[in-house]
């Protein structure tokens, strides 16, 4: 047998999404959106800097970044993440630009721990400073950890991010797994024609080492972001490229788990995800919003309408305005998939203003 079919993800139907997270007595105080999902997964971008300048991501050079007086200070994003975990959100998610270059995080991330009714807060960093901070993101309640890494080939890691870091990356690896962080998931953005023909190396890696690798289709998010459709590797193309290497064989995915396809391929150690934004498309299930570090909810990651919810914080609104504005950003999530709908677009966002 080769690859078995796929699982799109949420094992739950909506509704027993609905009764497995929530009594009946709360179902009003959830945040609900079109197509009966509950949202329950907050992605959090703590800064738009970044330490690396990936491709896909990033303009090489003039980036303006936001000034810091307009960024959420951590006491505005502790208050928005209690009154949205007050309303059902279960799973943070810490992003960025790069999260870990913004000072005072692990006394930030130790608050969010306190929040009550919050299941788990994960973080995706590129890498670069984990060999540093891996120890104390462990103790500061981080239960799981993506980490970025598009090719295997210093050299190429290189032109792909503008900075020579492939080796503090690796010892980032594997300081993550000193500390016992488990599983570890690699995210590998796919690109025609830069990295495509190390899928093969990367599939090795899950098999030989207990590391989740999670091959990611490139999405076009950003105005030049160099996204074009001969650069675009679906899923499927990758699974073929696996399949003569080694089966796939499908997991179930978990209730707090995101929208990868998993597969354990034969016998080997690790994982193996596959997140096709654009061909396996999920927004009909999606139950996440995200926050930029502005200060702005979206509903969607191809869409640009936001919502702010900075202004009305610093202007004193209380509890209920942030519910009403966030049950707002809620409303906006689309119950089908603009991409498929209009075609490939751009957002006018870059991803790292976004965080993923
Ligand atoms: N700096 C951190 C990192 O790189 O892991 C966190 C922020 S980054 C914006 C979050 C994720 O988005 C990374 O896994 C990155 O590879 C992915 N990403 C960024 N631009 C992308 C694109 N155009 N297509 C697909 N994934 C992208
Ligand atoms: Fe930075 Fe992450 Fe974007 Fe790369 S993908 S430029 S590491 S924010």
């Amino acid at each position: 047998m080769g690859i078995t079919s796929g699982r799109t993800y949420g094992t739950s139907r909506p509704g027993n999404i609905f009764n497995k997270e929530w009594p009946d007595r709360m179902a009003e105080d959830a945040l609900s959106a079109k197509n009966n999902r509950i949202v329950t997964y907050l992605r959090l971008s703590v800064t738009d800097r970044c330490n690396l300048r990936c491709r896909y991501c990033m303009p090489q050079e003039g980036v303006s970044f936001v000034p810091h007086e307009r960024i959420l200070t951590y006491e505005e994003m502790l208050r928005i993440v209690k009154v949205a975990v007050h309303h059902g959100i279960r799973k943070v998610r810490i992003t960025g630009g790069e999260p870990l270059v913004r000072k005072g995080l692990v006394p930030f991330l130790k608050a969010l721990a306190q929040a009550q009714g919050l299941d788990e807060i994960t973080l995706t960093t590129n890498g670069v400073l984990l060999e540093e901070f891996a120890s104390d993101l462990k103790a500061a309640g981080i239960k799981r950890i993506n980490i970025s890494l598009d090719s295997l080939k210093p050299e190429r890691f290189q032109l792909i991010t503008g900075r020579d870091y492939f080796h503090k990356v690796m010892a980032g690896i594997e300081a993550a797994q000193k500390v016992g962080f488990s599983p570890i998931k690699i995210n590998v953005v796919v690109m025609r024609g830069v990295n495509e023909d190390e899928i093969l190396d990367f599939a090795r890696l899950a098999v030989e080492s207990p590391l989740c690798v999670r091959f990611i289709e490139f999405m076009p998010v950003g105005r030049e972001n160099g996204w074009r459709p001969e650069a675009f590797v679906s899923i499927e193309e990758m699974k073929r490229i696996i399949y003569p290497f080694r089966p796939l064989a499908a997991l179930e995915t978990g209730r707090l788990d995101g929208p990868a396809l998993r597969y354990r391929p034969g016998e080997g150690a690790g994982e193996i995800g596959f997140i096709g934004a654009l061909s396996n498309h999920f927004c009909d299930r999606c139950n996440r919003l995200r926050l930029t570090a502005e200060g702005c909810l979206r509903g969607c990651l191809f869409s640009d309408q936001e919502i702010d919810l900075k202004g009305p914080l610093r202007n004193g609104a209380d509890d209920g305005r942030l519910l009403d504005l966030i049950r707002l950003a809620v409303s906006t999530k689309p119950d089908n998939h603009l991409v498929l709908h209009r075609g490939p677009r751009k957002c006018a966002r870059i991803m790292s203003s976004i965080g993923g």
